[in-house]
């Protein structure tokens, strides 16, 4: 670090100062911060009172069986300061406050997982990095926003005095340590703000900042009724006894949750939401219910606007939602609240039945939990359903940011599968654009007479299924089929069979029956030509069996082309191709079903194979037929070159007439 940082006073007054250098990414999510927040530097303040209430939750946490944590002090609130002269603002918690060790692993490392991926995320465009920094959650270090120098002073509760820590930093690089006497308990934040963010060191603005976004924090936010705490009378004579000033509290500190629904404004859940789940935007909808009864709770359930950046990493468990007990936190992410598949619901609940002193193995198994998390689902469901009811266009935005997540439920939540599907969005040949999804119930609704089954296809992409050779029939007899493309689709469909006791069908699997359905047929003479050869394709059928007995369960003649020359149709309870294709490359062993190949006899290149008479030949095209059924398919050829190789030699034997 640079020489001044070796005169630092901090550093010199305790004799025992350490420099030390921020991780990579501290450093570089410092300077973006600086950068990208620069036009709403207020929010430092929210920020670090967040990290107080914060720290004052952690110690009535603790305080539940350690009493001794409170007795000395056990009047939990915030003080905020300030100091024109010197152009300083001061937060300070009496909360659990953190030793060395604590300011080392939360102050000067990201700990949070992805936060690698979340830089290389960045664009360079403030705007847009300014939001997603909001996202991955600003936190401490918007203190720099405004300071150009950060003094944090800590002691843990229950340490003795004399374990107190110094933390103090210029944002450029790193930082010093030094361990100090700190008579009392908790956190310590000064901020020396820069030349231009001297507005800030005003008592008037901070407590306007503070009624924004901070109004609801349950724990008292104090500042002195005058601009600047009482200086200690030097000589302790001329002291103005009457206007002294004293410390006042500036929030309402009444729990949100616990107010009437109607006393709470919309900018209110809005401004809570911000607060409690970290957000930069306001939520998309959100649901506020007591129960009262043999149970007893509040919860205030959010649905956010956009996804977290490492919602689908697979690694991520985390839910949002945190457990209070009688107003008192208890625990984030209480993964027992919500099923996983509604990991991207934040809020609350807060109970008056669980005791103070629970532990996530507690939940494990409660009835209280249990009966919680299925009334808080089914309020999700209903409020996401009130949504696309009542406006289609924000249903439209949440399903492109969390549907994939909603269609993991079938696997997850047996119960809800249906009502959960009910949300369910899918393209469809029906409107033959990406993008302009349908609902099942539309579906249904269109349904042709006879038709008992919702038919469907899944693929590596919407082109891959809109282009299907699968659909010909389909499109023929003018069957709706719902065009899914979602890597969760395949396995998401393995475990809904049906909707509305109408049973899921992919076209490209298993026999296909649609004799019943009254289709708007286009071409009726063309079906009968087809069957027709279909009839007489015995022979063909045969020869080509016989040379692709190794690679196909069967060959057959098939219903549901019209102008493709063939297609391989899978098992009913097989897995499709690309899907195989995705699981053996991520090193899952696969077990190999052979699929059947269908072929369409009308074709003219099945016209023409069934004229050959050289026999290798015929066996070559046999099996350039499967090949290119398999492309189709989103599968892959283990013999590419020797499918190049029959291609290129089908090239010739045309010229040559
Ligand atoms: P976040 O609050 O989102 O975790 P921050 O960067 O604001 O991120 O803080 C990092 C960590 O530092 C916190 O998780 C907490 O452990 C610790 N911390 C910050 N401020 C305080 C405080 N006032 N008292 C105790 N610990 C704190």
């Amino acid at each position: 670090m640079s020489e001044e940082q070796d005169n630092n006073p901090t550093a010199d007054a305790t004799g025992n100062g350490e420099r030390m250098t921020f991780q990579a990414e501290v450093n570089q999510l410092l300077q973006l911060m600086i950068h990208s927040l620069y036009s709403n530097p207020e929010i430092f303040l929210r920020e670090l009172v967040s990290n107080g209430s914060d720290a004052l939750d952690k110690l009535r946490f603790e305080a539940v069986s350690n009493d001794k944590l409170l007795t000395e002090d056990s009047e939990l609130r915030i003080v905020v300061e300030c100091d024109q002269e010197a152009g300083t603002v001061t937060v300070r918690d009496n909360g659990i406050g953190m030793n060395r060790e604590d300011v080392v692993a939360n102050i000067g490392t990201i700990a949070k997982s992805g936060t690698k991926q979340f830089l290389e995320s960045l664009t360079g465009d403030q705007k847009t990095d300014a939001k997603l920094i909001g996202q991955f959650g600003v936190g401490f270090y918007s203190a720099f926003v405004v300071a150009d120098r950060v003094t944090l002073t800590s002691r843990k509760a229950g340490d003795p005095s004399d374990a107190g820590v110094v933390w103090e930093s210029d944002a450029e690089g790193g930082y010093t340590l030094a361990s100090r006497d700190v008579a009392d308990r908790g956190t310590e934040v000064v901020l020396h703000l820069k030349e231009d963010m001297k507005e800030y060191a005003g008592s008037w603005r901070l407590k306007s900042i503070i009624k924004k976004y901070s109004d609801h924090i349950t724990f008292p936010i104090m500042m002195w009724s005058e601009p600047a705490p009482p200086a200690p009378a030097e000589d302790g004579e001329e002291e103005p006894a009457a206007e002294a000033p004293v410390l006042e509290q500036v929030n309402a500190a009444s729990a949100l949750w616990t107010r009437p629904k109607s006393k709470i404004t919309d900018e209110e859940y809005a401004e809570f939401y911000k607060q409690v789940c970290n957000d930069y935007e306001d939520p998309l909808v959100w649901a506020h219910n007591r129960v009262e009864g043999t149970q007893e709770y509040t919860s205030l359930l959010y649905v956010p606007k956009k996804a977290p950046f490492d919602l689908y990493d697979a690694n991520r468990d985390a839910r949002g939602i945190k457990l209070f007990v009688q107003r008192v936190f208890i625990m984030d992410e209480a993964e027992k609240l919500m099923p996983r598949y509604l990991r991207f619901v934040r809020g609350l609940v807060d109970s008056n039945d669980l005791p103070l002193n629970v532990s996530r193995e507690i939940l494990q198994n409660n009835r209280v939990i249990e009966a919680i998390r299925s009334a808080s689902v089914k309020r999700v469901l209903g409020m996401l359903e009130k949504l696309a009811a009542d406006k289609p266009d924000e249903y439209k935005d949440f399903w492109n940011e969390f549907g994939a997540c909603l269609k993991e439920a079938p696997g997850e939540d047996f119960a809800n599968r249906e009502q959960v599907a009910k949300l369910y969005r899918f393209d469809s040949t029906h409107t033959g654009t990406e993008g302009e999804m349908v609902s099942l119930d539309d579906y249904i609704a269109r349904m042709k007479p006879g038709q008992d089954k919702i038919y469907y296809i899944t693929a590596d992409n919407y082109r891959a299924a809109a282009n299907s050779p699968h659909l010909e029939v389909f499109r023929d007899k003018g069957i709706e089929v719902l065009l899914m493309h979602d890597r969760v689709d395949e396995w998401g469909m393995s475990y809904l069979n049906e909707y509305e006791g109408k049973s899921f069908v992919s076209v490209a699997k298993g026999d296909l029956d649609l004799d019943a359905v009254e289709g708007d047929e286009t071409d009726k003479q063309a079906r009968e030509e087809r069957e027709a050869k279909a009839k007489e394709a015995g022979p063909l059928i045969e020869r080509m069996s016989t040379v692709l007995k190794d690679d196909t369960s069967e060959v057959r003649a098939s219903t549901r082309l019209t102008t493709s020359p063939a297609c391989v149709v899978l098992g009913e309870q097989d897995m499709a191709l690309h899907m195989q294709q995705l699981m053996k490359q991520a090193g899952h062993e696969m077990p190999s079903s052979k699929p059947a190949l269908e072929i369409n006899p009308a074709h003219p290149i099945l016209e023409l194979l069934d004229k050959e008479v050289d026999e290798d030949r015929f066996a070559e095209w046999s099996r350039l037929l499967l090949d290119q059924a398999l492309l189709a398919e989103g599968g892959q050829l283990d013999d590419g070159a020797g499918f190049v190789k029959r291609m290129n030699e089908m090239f010739i034997a045309l010229h040559a007439g």
